[in-house]
């Protein structure tokens, strides 16, 4: 194999996930991240930063830098958000701009579907993978979404009456939590440039991973798998990769 210049490398890789992700009417993919941790990631940050308003339940840690191309200028933790009304366990780190779509998901979304499917609201959101610095897993080298804080694996929910809705036994279980996945998946598909749900392959068996991947200039096209009207239509994979944990809320390293 001939000697490849860095930028040659790059084509290729992104030339690779390109034709991943041309199933899936992405098109023309700019994912940009491929070499370090890129000027848009500090530009959303500096911008989302500026404007969020102090909350109880979130607090700004000091930037993550020494773990190279991962981390975030602006770490937020998380106890609560929906000012303060629905708890994040475990309490993850995730960057500004993320956490601003989780709360318009929440409010947009999730809530609405909770109160129309079980009568209660959503209090905690269990999650299995925030910020952590590694690899995507199924697509090549490239750094995960979850490097840069600008991700979180969702494995369940807890609703205001107690009950708990978990995305593995739910989404293809009881019928109202059928429902409340699908309707959930699809606001997430509406908000995040990147979602990821059962049966989209074999590592999301247990969650939805949801993402700010900058997949174009404006934020779109967008990754959505299933796609929403398909949703319903097909088998959750239930075969267990040997090397994952089911116990939820332990820490589960997504695909992505
Ligand atoms: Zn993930």
């Amino acid at each position: 194999m001939p000697v490849l210049s860095a930028a040659a490398r790059t084509r290729l890789r992104l030339a690779g996930f390109g034709a991943l992700l041309a199933g899936c009417s992405v098109g023309e993919y700019q994912y940009t991240e491929v070499e370090g941790r890129g000027g848009w990631r500090s530009e959303r940050e500096s911008a989302c930063i500026a404007a969020r308003p102090p909350s109880a339940t979130i607090t700004t840690l000091a930037a993550i830098t020494e773990e190279g191309t991962c981390g975030m200028d602006f770490p937020l933790q998380i106890v609560a958000i929906a000012n303060g009304s629905v708890a994040v366990s475990p309490n993850p780190t995730l960057n500004c701009p993320f956490t601003d779509a989780l709360e318009a998901w929440m409010a947009n979304s999730v809530q609405p579907a909770a109160r129309a499917g079980f009568g209660v609201e959503v209090v905690e959101i269990k999650q299995i993978s925030a910020y952590a610095c590694r690899n995507r897993n199924n697509f090549g080298r490239e750094l995960s979404e979850h490097a840069f804080g600008n991700a979180l694996d969702v494995a369940g929910f807890k609703l205001a009456n107690g009950r708990e809705v978990i995305v593995q036994s739910g989404w293809n279980g009881k019928p109202d939590e059928q429902a409340f996945l699908r309707q959930i998946f699809g606001g997430a598909c509406a908000i995040f440039t990147t979602s990821l749900g059962p049966t989209s392959n074999i590592m999301h068996y247990n969650h939805f991973h949801i993402d700010l991947a900058k997949m174009a200039p404006d934020g779109s096209p967008k990754m959505c798998k299933p796609p929403l009207g398909e949703a319903s239509a097909v088998t959750a994979v239930t075969e267990v990769p040997a090397d994952v944990t089911i116990a939820v809320p332990t820490a589960v390293p997504g695909a992505d």
